[in-house]
């Protein structure tokens, strides 16, 4: 019998590699030198390097020579943070990513409303509290694609003196991105969320930031002293390539609403749909349902989502984003759904009917009422949930 073809709806984890990225990547493979060494292989390598960093720069408004090439946006968060961030109060919004949270650990927290937006007021009594600040704030939300008030926090930030730091891990390629506009000190960039592989990624800075910029750890003096280890080539090179090539898909909306309709009629909440989204990204709480259960009986119709964030260990943790917007019982019942560059609309057809067979069969609101008084001898349909495919 033939497999059926997994339909892949996690971008928001990591997008598939695309072509282009591919394609730069084995050529990058058959380039033998480093990029520090002065001989003619060097030289050839150190060539692609720099491309690459002209071709990233240019996509997203920043200046190529203050990039400064990571292993993805982790460690560019954790380089804003820390070799940023050192010695002055850091001031971070309750819904950031563990990259950032995990760097800041001390930071003072930052509100969101219900529809997962920072409270602007929040933080403009904390930059008067806290002064000379970094702040960190992600462009758009992993869980709920929400878009924060950038703009309006980096006006703020310049009004107090303070730093700003975005992570735009999720953002880039997917809604416009001008680093050079938004008022930012530094901008972190991860390859694998549009396209590339994983392993690479960058942090972009403003001319200031630069200059206070300080190294994490020592080395060979890669990336002007700044980030010590002979650089991935064939990574950045995709990265590059992925960068150039990433757009958001102008269907992505309608494909979205398609789906986001028909989780509706199935009962779902859509999280954050009041307020503009990432145009891939969908949250759907489903009532009754626990996250993992769903995404356990998804993945037996061979549909990739997520709950949550998933750590390292695969695990399933309670989200800190869906309860920071106040959702309580909700928070444990939502999924997200994140179209890749590459997704098409038969594979929404299939997500439609996988999530509208599974809220029939697992959702309390679809459960036939009693025939008799005490029950009809059957486990509550909320027990079949523990069951993946029951
Ligand atoms: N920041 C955000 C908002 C993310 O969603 C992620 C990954 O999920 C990261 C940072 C970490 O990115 P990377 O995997 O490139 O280290």
């Amino acid at each position: 019998m033939k497999a059926k073809p997994l339909i892949y709806l996690d971008a928001n984890a990591s997008e598939p590699l695309r072509p282009e990225a591919r394609a730069a990547m084995l050529a990058a493979l058959e380039v033998t030198g480093n990029p520090s060494s002065i001989h003619a292989a060097g030289r050839a390598a150190r060539r692609l390097l720099e491309e690459a960093r002209e071709q990233i720069a240019a996509r997203f408004g920043a200046h190529p020579a203050r990039l400064i090439f990571t292993s993805g946006a982790t460690e560019a968060d954790a380089l804003a943070l820390l070799g940023l961030g050192r010695g002055r109060p850091l001031l971070v919004s309750a819904i950031e990513h563990e990259a950032v949270r995990r760097n800041a650990p001390d930071a003072i927290l930052l509100p969101v409303d219900r529809y997962g937006r920072l409270e602007l007021d929040a933080l403009a009594e904390a930059l008067a509290r806290h002064s000379g600040a970094l702040v960190a704030l992600m462009s758009a939300n992993n869980e709920t694609g929400v878009l924060q008030p950038i703009a309006e926090a980096a006006a703020l930030c310049r009004a107090h003196g303070a730093l700003l730091h975005v992570d735009a891990a999720q953002s880039a390629g997917r809604v416009p991105l001008d680093f050079s506009g938004l008022g930012a000190a530094s901008l972190a960039l991860s390859s694998h969320k549009l396209g590339g592989p994983a392993g690479a990624g960058a942090l972009l800075l403003d001319e200031a930031a630069f200059a206070l910029l300080q190294p994490l750890w020592g080395g060979g003096g890669q990336e002007r002293g700044l980030r010590a280890g002979t650089p991935a080539l064939p990574n950045i090179c995709g990265f590059a390539a992925a960068a150039a090539a990433a757009a958001p898909r102008p269907d992505w909306p309608a494909l979205r609403a398609r789906l986001e309709a028909a989780a509706k009629d199935a009962g779902a909440r859509v999280i954050g749909e009041e307020v503009p989204r990432l145009p891939n990204t969908s949250a759907l709480a489903l009532p009754g349902v626990p996250a993992q259960t769903q995404v356990i009986t998804l993945d037996l119709a061979g549909i990739a989502v997520s709950a949550g964030s998933a750590c390292s260990s695969g695990r399933l943790q309670q989200s800190h984003v869906l309860t920071a917007m106040g959702l309580g019982r909700l928070a444990e019942e939502t999924i997200r759904v994140s179209l890749p560059w590459s997704v098409t609309p038969d594979d929404i057809t299939a997500f439609i009917d996988a999530y509208t067979e599974m809220a029939r069969r697992l959702s309390p609101a679809h459960a036939p009422a009693p025939c008799t008084p005490g029950g009809d001898g059957l486990p509550p349909r909320q027990h079949l949930a523990s069951i993946p495919g029951g």
